[in-house]
């Protein structure tokens, strides 16, 4: 049942306030993180959709675009990129209510941040991270749940199933099937699958098109971008940790976009005894560092520790330093955060390691 959150409540008082609150409002706004992906947009649209036809006036506004292989969710064309314009503000400013998804945080909320902060209506959190923020009126919030997208269901549940026609049912199907990389993930449970089967249902989706239609759009770029990233895979601490880098320069030579990289880090924990996947994406400000871990090794405050967070088993940070010490800083802080005495010894970074680095296009 419910586990976090500092408000003692019980789990119906809170699910039943959310929703009066909902069903009261009129104008609603709904937001989500910067580079969102599929649960933050799939949350996004399936609340957007169910509230427009339940009559309300919604503006969904989010600090980047969406990424381009979830353009054909319906509704996707309504979401705005806020640009800090007087309309925009405007429309933060006049709403009665604002909705957070998949964020607990306002760094993460981006350029809109600061009016959804400071607004002086209430703010509800739907949101399956650790460590939320306290400026929240209303949360509800679990950190076992599989995505974002499966507390939203259980708003539904609470309000009204019929609510879920088709709209809905295929951002809320795509959201899970995102956030549990295609119903594989630990929290992927019995009531999980009969949820999404409810969804199915109610949607009359069609499973094999909805995974088509997100993972199979890739361009000969992004595969071949894919293919150099592979081969940059170094394996650390006896094989328990395995790091992989996407360069500037290699980005730029495949000439796809760095949002066809969604995904690529999971790659790593496929190698048998691999419990921990870092990627290190290099940018112009700096490094941003992907953390992914499977079974009992938690990566949320190894990523914390240098500003970012997440899930246990899913986060990142932004480190602001090159490629090489971003990758040097990360791999000598692992022993504080998993335990890597049951296998090998600290190898760190080798000067072998090193040297290919260097080889890939990595400045030191
Ligand atoms: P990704 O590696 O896909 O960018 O992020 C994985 C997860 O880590 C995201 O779902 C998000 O929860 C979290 N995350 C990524 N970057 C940051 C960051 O800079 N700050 C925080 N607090 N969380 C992050
Ligand atoms: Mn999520």
């Amino acid at each position: 049942m419910f586990n976090g959150g500092s408000i003692v409540r019980t789990y119906e008082d809170m699910i039943g306030e959310i929703v009066s609150a909902l069903e009261e409002a009129n104008r609603v706004v709904i937001t989500t993180h910067t580079r969102p992906d599929g649960d933050a947009i799939g949350s996004q649209l399936a609340l957007g959709n169910y509230l427009s036809s339940k009559g309300k006036k919604v503006s969904m506004i989010n600090s980047d675009p969406s990424p381009y292989n979830l353009e054909w969710l319906p509704g996707s064309e309504k979401i705005i990129v806020y640009d800090g314009s007087l309309e925009h503000v405007d429309m933060i400013a006049s709403a009665d209510l604002i909705v957070v998804l998949d964020t607990n945080n306002k760094m993460r909320l981006g350029k809109p941040g600061d009016s959804i902060k400071e607004a002086s209506v209430p703010r509800i959190l739907i949101d399956h991270h650790t460590d939320p923020e306290n400026w929240f009126d209303l949360m509800w919030r679990r950190e076992s749940a599989s995505s974002t997208a499966e507390l939203l269901y259980e708003i539904f549940a609470d309000w009204d199933l019929d609510g879920i026609d088709s709209a809905v049912a295929a951002p809320l199907y795509v959201a899970i099937m995102t956030d549990t990389g295609s119903f594989r993930f630990s929290n992927v449970t019995p009531a999980l699958h009969r949820m999404v089967g409810d969804i199915v249902e109610r949607g009359n989706l069609d499973p094999a098109q909805m995974y088509a239609e997100v993972y199979e759009k890739r361009s000969v770029e992004g595969l071949r971008l894919m293919s150099t990233v592979l081969s940059t895979m170094q394996l650390h601490f006896g094989g328990l940790v395995g790091s992989m880098v996407i360069s500037k320069r290699s980005l730029k030579d495949s000439g796809a976009s760095i949002e066809e990289s969604d995904g690529f880090v999971n790659n790593i924990l496929s190698i048998e005894g691999v419990k921990v996947g870092l990627m290190f994406t290099e940018t112009e400000r700096g490094t941003k560092v992907s953390f992914r871990s499977k079974e009992d090794y938690q990566v949320h405050k190894w990523a914390q520790s240098f500003g970012g967070g997440g899930h246990r088993n899913a986060s990142g940070a932004f480190i602001k330093a090159d490629l090489d010490s971003a990758i040097k800083r990360t791999i000598a802080a692992a022993s504080k955060f998993i335990d890597i005495t049951t296998s090998g010894q600290d190898e760190g970074i080798s000067d072998e390691d090193a040297d290919y680095l260097s080889m890939l296009g990595v400045q030191n």
